[in-house]
């Protein structure tokens, strides 16, 4: 742990309603920083106290941070003024489209410890939905790296061979468009205030075509299979108000019996197709 980034965090009145735990730990700083290349331009989400920030601005060709809360924007003002490749926008990522951000570089990486209760509205913010097969910030992301609690980042990765029910809609919103790796686990010790839980940082390769060809019932199809976990496919598929559901699993060579959780995207896909040509 820094001394200084420790002294730093402490003076601050950190707020939990914004979900801020900060990072006190130089070598997970200096990791994620070191991610990021000299003519990179990064969109850092919550910047907070700015330690990550700082090396950012060192490392790359542009920094822009979103941020919401005023008393951090105002030391990240005060301690980064001078710095000409970063700016500070105070805005909710929630409600921000990526190109009206002051980039200008065609692809950007993003780079977010953020509030762990809202990770997947980023996520959907950041992706799109599985059938969304141009969005416009996905579409203009070339990676992100982001800190989740390391339960979520389990299931981000998971697939259908994974254990303990981690594979489901997450794993597959992450997958659809992006190769998802864990590249580091974060001990909760290295933040203050300390979370909970452990963290991960999982890195999200943007790739332009979806894992599996978009069907018009795919999106359906991934919802209903996924929603009542301990169902079996085929209930599932009924109480979601599909009908010829025997047909369309036995055309997808899909056992009746299996659970969703059991099959790979591309069986999900091909149910899906099935589905279409009986409903
Ligand atoms: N990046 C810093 C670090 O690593 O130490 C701070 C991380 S802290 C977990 C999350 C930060 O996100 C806080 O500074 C918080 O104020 C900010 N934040 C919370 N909700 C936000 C939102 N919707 N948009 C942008 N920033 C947000």
């Amino acid at each position: 742990m820094s001394l200084n980034y420790i002294l730093r965090a402490k003076k601050f009145k950190a707020k939990k309603s914004l979900g801020q735990n900060f990072l006190i730990d130089e070598n997970v700083i200096s990791f994620i920083a070191n991610n990021a290349k000299k003519d990179d331009e990064i969109l850092e989400i919550g910047p907070g106290l700015g330690f990550v920030t700082e090396q950012l601005i060192e490392n790359t060709s542009k920094v822009v941070a979103l941020e919401i809360d005023k008393d951090a924007i105002n030391i990240l003002n005060k301690n980064l003024k001078n710095k000409e490749n970063f700016c500070l926008i105070e805005q909710d990522i929630l409600k921000t489209d990526i190109n009206s951000l002051p980039f200008t570089k065609d692809k950007i990486k993003v780079i977010a410890n953020i509030p762990y209760y809202i990770t997947s509205p980023i996520l959907v913010h950041l992706l799109g939905e599985i059938d969304e097969l141009t969005h416009k910030n996905r579409d203009r992301i070339s990676e992100i790296i982001l800190m989740v609690q390391l339960e979520v980042a389990k299931r981000i990765i998971a697939n259908e061979n994974s254990n303990n029910k981690e594979y489901g809609q997450l794993s597959i919103l992450s997958q659809m468009y992006c190769d998802t790796e864990i590249i580091k686990i974060v001990p909760k010790n290295c933040f203050m205030p300390s979370p909970k839980v452990d963290s991960a940082l999982v890195k999200f390769t943007i790739n332009r075509e979806p894992k599996v060809k978009i069907t018009k019932l795919l999106k359906r199809t991934v919802k209903a299979i996924f929603m009542a976990r301990r169902k079996n496919v085929k209930n599932s598929l009924l109480n979601a108000g599909f009908v010829n559901v025997e047909k369309a699993l036995e055309k997808a060579n899909i056992d009746k019996t299996a659970r969703g959780e059991n099959l790979s995207i591309g069986q999900i896909q091909k149910l899906s197709i099935a589905l279409e040509e009986f409903n």
